[in-house]
């Protein structure tokens, strides 16, 4: 099969991880026979010094004419003066704007061998956690109307609003479901219906979707309890689904359980099959061009555009396992670094798992 894929590299490591995720995916379209075509556009610090603006028209006209995004990081020090609306971030946020990325999976998953990354206690972690959150993205409270008036009841009042309607939680909860459905099983629905009435609805139109999905499980929770459960038996997820805020904070919560910000990948969904897949962390200005960066959540992220986008699911778990095995072997970069294990640089981890997806396909 034949794909194109949007590359857009940006800035910081945001190349070097690239880099190795291109490799990676060309061996895998060596090996199961795909022609995945690359074309690298620009956006981000690079953009704004080379074509004057952080989201060019010729960025997101070849991102639309794609079958998918791949993006590694943009911004830096460099562009830390610009004025909020002309720095490289704000390219990023257009972009999923214009895409219409509605849906955010980030998949949080303590690997065993990086156990003891983790801030939370060993019995804790060593039931297996791994979790797959949904937030909404381009609704919600970040999106709703806001304003400020002079008369408040206690002098200038500022607000923000949040509004969801049925069609976008519902094309929200079916992700979460169709999700659950490939893992074990449980949907766990967050709002806060006991207080905001955008959560009842939303609360409403979960029930009526999770009648179409009548072999998974469906469940609700309080904001505040499921920021508490995620640290106290995060074990007992499998599938998140909330708002673009409450999962904002609780996928941020789960980051910091796995411990290793440079394993986290993440994909963001629209209509269809078409996604832009990214890893969770910045650009890493402070370890850039050393060949010091992690490229594995830039890879994993390269395995969600095969599950989600292209339904390559052979190829994803080729991906998924040859991270798992390359870590059993105890090789680490510098930020997975434990005493005892082989410290690799960029380069060297992307080649250990291509050579690993060559030994799985075997
Ligand atoms: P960051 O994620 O870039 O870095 C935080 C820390 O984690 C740094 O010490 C960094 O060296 C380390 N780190 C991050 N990724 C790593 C990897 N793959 N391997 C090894 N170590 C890694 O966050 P920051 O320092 O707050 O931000 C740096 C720049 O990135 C800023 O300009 C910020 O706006 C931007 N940023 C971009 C995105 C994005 O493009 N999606 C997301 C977050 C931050």
């Amino acid at each position: 099969m034949k794909f194109d894929i949007a590359c857009i590299p940006g800035d910081g490591i945001g190349p070097e991880i690239i880099n190795e995720a291109i490799s990676v995916l060309n061996k895998i379209g060596e090996i199961f026979n795909h022609d995945f075509n690359f074309k690298e556009v620009l956006a981000g610090g690079i953009a704004i010094d080379k074509r004057g603006e952080a989201l060019p028209q010729e960025t997101l006209d070849v991102c639309k004419n794609s079958d998918a995004v791949l993006l590694g990081a943009v911004g830096g020090p460099k562009w830390d003066d610009l004025p909020g609306d002309k720095r490289p971030e704000t390219g990023l946020l257009a972009l999923r704007q214009e895409l219409g990325l509605f849906a955010n999976i980030r998949p949080v998953i303590v690997y065993k061998s990086l156990i003891e990354a983790s801030p939370l206690r060993r019995d804790i972690v060593e039931e297996g956690i791994d979790i797959c959150v949904v937030r909404e993205l381009i609704g919600g409270i970040y999106f709703g109307e806001r304003g400020r008036r002079k008369e408040g009841k206690m002098g200038e009042e500022a607000y923000d609003t949040e509004a969801y309607s049925v069609g976008e939680v519902e094309r929200v909860a079916r992700i979460a479901f169709e999700i659950a459905k490939k893992r074990k099983k449980k949907v766990t629905s967050v709002d806060k219906a006991n207080v905001l009435e955008s959560s009842r609805l939303w609360r409403s139109v979960m029930i009526k979707v999770a009648k179409d999905y009548p072999e998974v499980e469906l469940e609700h929770m309080y904001v505040d309890n499921a920021s508490m459960q995620l640290i106290r038996r995060p074990a007992n997820f499998d599938v998140i689904v909330t708002t673009n805020m409450f999962g904002d904070i609780l996928s941020d919560e789960g980051s910091m359980i796995t411990g290793s910000i440079g394993m986290l990948p993440s994909a963001s969904l629209a209509e269809g099959n078409y996604g832009m897949y990214e890893p969770i962390h910045g650009s890493a200005p402070d370890i850039a061009n050393q060949n010091k960066s992690n490229p594995l959540a830039t890879i994993l992220s390269a395995g969600m555009m095969l599950r989600y986008s292209f339904k390559l699911e052979e190829e994803a778990k080729a991906i998924e396992k040859a991270v798992e095995n390359v870590l059993d072997m105890n090789y680490r970069t510098e930020d997975i670094m434990s005493p005892g294990a082989k410290l690799v640089g960029t380069k060297e981890m992307g080649q250990l798992i291509i050579t690993e997806i060559d030994k799985i396909a075997k």
